[in-house]
């Protein structure tokens, strides 16, 4: 039989044994009682196939709050609490697909922490039954089939906002957490770009404003700039 290795460090061009689809018997329990973090790019992806603003899904699907000892803003996906089930999840599966979030698209393996560029089983084959399948692939070749480059792409950026000194899992000034929080809720950054005055002191001329107001993709981008500029210039005065 085909059989996944017991090893806690997967390289992209590790092997693994996987597939999932609806004859599964463990079909969608992946998508109950889980704690699922989101990215500035998942709020994004999430909130434009559900048709809303950044603000409304913030307060409407995820629980948001700044970490109590390091005040780097959380966004957790709230499940159903009758349930326990994904408030996205259907019978055919999840019903916003395209635009799951990255931990959803990378299940089940995850990020090693521990080995930065390197990937993890993050459950076994007596609960995911995919992982007895015999479709093969290298880890790299599955990541991609998951649509997950533009997601550590904007990881990549989102995490480049973090000023010169700040170690990971350091703590942070409580008022600089609720600026990084901005990469979240875009809504109130949009609001604070409308006004001419912010634009100016910011050197934000009018094509950048026009290509934020037409594109998410660049309204986030443009978002990080701004962060990356405060944190910059505020972190070391706190
Ligand atoms: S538990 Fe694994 S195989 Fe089952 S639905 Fe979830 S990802 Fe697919
Ligand atoms: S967002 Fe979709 S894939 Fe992720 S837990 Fe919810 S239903 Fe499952």
């Amino acid at each position: 039989m085909n059989e996944n290795k017991k090893i806690s460090v997967l390289e992209k061009d590790d092997e693994i044994f996987f597939a999932c689809h609806a004859d599964l018997p463990c079909f969608t329990q992946c998508c109950r009682d889980v704690n699922i973090y989101l990215t500035p790019y998942d709020v994004l992806r999430m909130r434009k196939s559900l048709n809303m603003g950044s603000t409304e899904f913030l307060s409407r699907y995820t629980r948001s709050f700044l970490a109590k000892v390091t005040h780097i803003p959380v966004v957790q996906l709230l499940m159903d609490p009758d349930t326990l089930y994904c408030v996205f999840v259907t019978p055919d599966g999840c019903k916003i697909y395209d635009d799951r979030p990255w931990a959803c698209r990378m299940y089940p393996l995850d990020l090693n922490v521990k080995k930065p560029g390197s990937y993890k089983l993050i459950t076994s084959s007596d609960k995911c039954f995919g992982l007895k399948e015999p479709q093969k692939w290298n880890v790299g070749n599955w990541l991609s089939s998951q649509g997950i480059e533009p997601y550590e792409e904007m990881e990549k950026l989102f995490q480049s906002v973090m000023p010169r000194g700040f170690q990971p899992g350091g703590k942070m000034d409580a008022g600089l957490g609720k600026l990084l929080f901005l990469a979240y809720d875009t809504d109130i950054f949009l609001e604070m770009l409308k006004d001419p005055k912010f634009r100016k002191l910011h050197e934000i001329d009018d094509d950048l404003y026009k290509a934020a107001l037409e594109n998410d993709e660049k309204l986030l981008k443009l978002a990080f700039s701004y962060i990356k500029a405060q944190l910059e210039e505020l972190y070391p005065l706190t």
